[in-house]
């Protein structure tokens, strides 16, 4: 025998269920979502888990610095190049692959 779904009362539910199978779909997405503080995959590669509060994991925040890095490299040759044409610090970027 069929009701309605007390929840969304749009479904029909047969006499042993609390709820229709689209609410209880809905609630069990609602429980396993994570929050937004809590593991969100990687915005750059989406297959590892970001680091938290970060949006990145580990790998591409690594990358990530690696390129920050060679960009201040970049800006400080294009200044030195500007200003003073030489200074120590400056180390080639390594093996490139
Ligand atoms: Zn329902
Ligand atoms: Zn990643």
């Amino acid at each position: 025998m069929l009701r309605k779904c007390p929840i969304c009362e749009l479904n029909y539910i047969h006499g042993n269920e609390t709820m229709c199978r689209v609410c209880a779909a809905e609630r069990s997405v609602r429980r396993t979502a994570p929050a937004v503080d809590e593991v969100v995959m990687c915005s750059e590669c989406g297959e590892k888990p970001a680091l938290p509060g970060r949006d990145l994991c580990e790998d591409c925040l690594k990358e990530q610095k690696r390129q920050a890095n060679l960009e201040v490299l970049a800006d400080k040759v294009r200044a030195d190049e500007a200003e003073d044409p030489l200074e120590e610090d400056i180390t080639e970027p390594a093996d490139e692959d």
